[in-house]
């Protein structure tokens, strides 16, 4: 939709949405190595409905490992990822059934090429978790309106611009209405004048009430959006808070270092 006009309520309806402060998210005290290397170490993190998590750091600091272990993408070690009440690490568990309630949007937008837009939407929901095409076909399409991409679903992805087709991986984490989204650099390798496009689309995301951790070096962004900045370092909470003390007044040195750099 152009920028001012209120978006219309999730599909489905915004009625079944968790009251603010309902625990969503809880990551704790998780460790996770590669060979000898603790790249997440003792690291916790909660996050509540409706709430919008900035992970900042370094690269190498352990943002992309925590959102895959959260999107049970890697084993972790040591500690608990608990989504909606329910301890996720347990092996027990059903990966693609947990992964249905996570939308994970990654930094290269792996739209398959040779389906469209309305295909790429409806691939996961119709053949991993079983919709009928008519019904994800549905959802899909009141998913890209939401987004101003309906008059796309019929397109191939190379016929869109590369903001047109980041957008369209958030429209596909957005069907089947997770309990968080997961964004992981999600405008890192998109061209200056195509970050904003989507920048845009989270922050009207963030005000439908969509619960999401945001790997990001867009600070500007993390200022306006997040609920709380984390900054990782070394795979540990270094410092957390709201975007006014973390990144306006932070308190320890490799903050304030990491902050001078990307500014
Ligand atoms: P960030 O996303 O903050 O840049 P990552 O989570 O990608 O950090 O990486 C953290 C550290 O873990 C880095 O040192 C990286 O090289 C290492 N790492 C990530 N994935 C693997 C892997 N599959 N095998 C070995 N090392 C890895
Ligand atoms: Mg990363």
């Amino acid at each position: 939709p152009p920028p001012g006009r209120p978006l219309p309520p999730p599909p489905g309806g915004a009625d079944q949405a968790p009251s603010p402060g309902t625990p969503v998210l809880a990551v704790r005290n998780v460790r996770k190595a590669f060979g000898e290397h603790v790249v997440l170490d003792d690291l916790s993190l909660e996050v509540t409905a409706h709430q919008v998590v900035v992970l900042i750091g370094a690269s190498g600091s352990g943002k992309s490992t925590l959102l895959r272990c959260i999107d049970l993408l890697e084993d972790v070690d040591d500690g608990v990822i608990e989504l909606e009440g329910q301890d996720i690490t347990d092996p027990r568990l059903d990966a693609d059934a947990v992964r249905a309630r996570i939308g994970m949007v990654f930094q290269a937008y792996n739209l398959f090429p040779h389906l469209r837009v309305l295909d790429n939407v409806t691939l996961a929901p119709r053949l991993v978790h079983k919709v009928p095409r008519a019904q994800a076909e549905e959802e899909a399409l009141a998913v890209l309106a939401r987004i101003g991409l309906a008059d796309k679903a019929r397109a191939f992805p190379d016929e869109l611009s590369g903001g047109q087709q980041q957008r369209v991986a958030i429209a596909r984490a957005l069907v089947g209405k997770p309990a968080v989204m997961l964004l992981d650099e999600v405008t890192s390798a998109l061209d200056p004048e195509l970050v904003g496009e989507v920048l845009e689309l989270l922050t009207e995301l963030k005000q439908t009430g969509l619960t999401m951790v945001v790997a990001t070096h867009e600070m500007a962004f993390a200022r306006e959006v997040a609920d709380e900045v984390v900054f990782l370092h070394a795979g540990r909470v270094h410092e957390r808070g709201t975007p006014e003390q973390v990144l306006g007044a932070p308190r320890r040195g490799r903050t304030q270092e990491f902050l001078r750099r990307v500014s």
